[in-house]
């Protein structure tokens, strides 16, 4: 597949913003080049706009090259730069799964991208052939959440290379939730795979949700389009000096991570035990699809304790489901203490 053959002319064509510190290379010392406030505050320099640093470290925990990352001010960007590169407005569609995470569809009606949704057995399992039978000569992008949000499992491997083996186009594989679970990262296979982007976030495991940082993985050629097509410096200083601080405590989220799926069986166990329940889906994620024998009461009544969870009952194959994400040891016995305590 010839990559370049699938990007909008447009974009193939554009000269990108270069800022002062693009055109710069090397060790100056008297930086006069960016009208920038000599005066020191911490912050009156711009910051990295390639985030070399930041993408050294994270390259070498998910054995990546550094120049098959692109960083976003959350996934959201990756999400949104990536609809922009290949999708022609107006004319271009996108294949996503339904139900699945809802910013796909958003940043393509903001684009004027058409949607085609598939929709997942009713076990939110995936078959391969369900997707690619959608495909058409304008469909540029397929994206697939595994995990699922908000169905919350993985979906099988084999399927998900499959779509990726037989469309003719790029295939965004979600990963938010790739640390909660014991499926293996496509980012192994990404020299496997040319049209292969792998997002993945602080937002989730890192436990770093206010701080806005969404990583994308794919080939050199691809990422050199998304910086092309970046607001210059979308990863400001603050969040570059935290995230790299975060990575230099891995045993803190490997921490939370233990404790995130300990307390996920723990909440498992203890649901099912309950007669309002009537089902639990399977979890690969920090969450559980629950289904209630009627959600719109616990809904609200768990509202009413202040307790607040998901109503996903109005997604495909979601019929009386809540989406409960786990908590702190704490959060999750008041949780499940008050569906105990639950009156009809
Ligand atoms: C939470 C979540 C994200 C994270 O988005 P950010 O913009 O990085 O916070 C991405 N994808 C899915 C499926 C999610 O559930």
């Amino acid at each position: 597949m010839n990559i370049q053959d699938k990007v909008r002319p447009n974009i193939l064509n554009l000269s990108p913003y270069s800022s002062a510190r693009d055109e710069f290379e090397g060790n100056g010392e008297v930086f006069l080049d960016a009208n920038e406030n000599p005066y020191e505050t911490g912050l009156n320099r711009y910051p990295d706009p390639y985030q070399r640093q930041l993408k050294q470290q994270i390259a070498s925990l998910k054995k990546v090259d550094p120049n098959r990352i692109f960083l976003g001010n959350g996934s959201d960007e990756a999400i949104d730069l990536v609809m922009r590169i290949f999708c022609e407005p107006g004319t271009d569609n996108i294949v996503i799964s339904d139900p699945t995470y809802g910013m796909y569809a958003v940043s393509a009606a903001i684009n004027s991208i058409t949607v085609k949704k598939v929709a997942l057995s009713k076990d939110f399992s995936f078959m391969a052939n369900e997707m690619l039978k959608e495909v058409d000569t304008n469909t540029k992008l397929i994206f697939i959440c595994s995990p699922n949000n908000p169905s919350g499992n993985a979906l099988n491997a084999y399927e998900v290379a499959k779509v990726i083996e037989n469309f003719d186009g790029i295939v965004v594989i979600d990963e938010a939730y790739i640390d909660f679970s014991m499926q293996a990262s496509f980012t192994l296979q990404l020299e496997k795979y040319k049209n292969l982007i792998i997002l993945q976030t602080f937002s989730k495991a890192w436990g770093l949700a206010g701080l806005r940082l969404g990583m994308a993985f794919s080939s050199a050629e691809i990422i050199k389009l998304m910086n092309k097509v970046k607001p210059p410096y979308n990863i400001n200083i603050l969040t570059q000096k935290e995230a790299l601080s975060a990575l230099a405590d891995k045993e803190k989220v490997k921490e939370a991570i233990s404790n995130i799926l300990r307390e996920r069986d723990m909440l498992i166990t203890k649901l099912s035990g309950l007669s309002i329940v009537s089902h639990i889906f399977p979890s690969d994620s920090n969450f559980l699809l629950v289904r209630f024998n009627s959600s719109q009461a616990i809904f609200k009544y768990l509202m009413e304790k202040g307790i607040i969870v998901r109503d996903r009952s109005k997604v495909t194959h979601g019929e009386n489901c809540l989406r409960i994400t786990v908590g702190t040891p704490e959060e999750n016995i008041n949780l499940v203490q008050a569906l105990k305590e639950y009156q009809p």
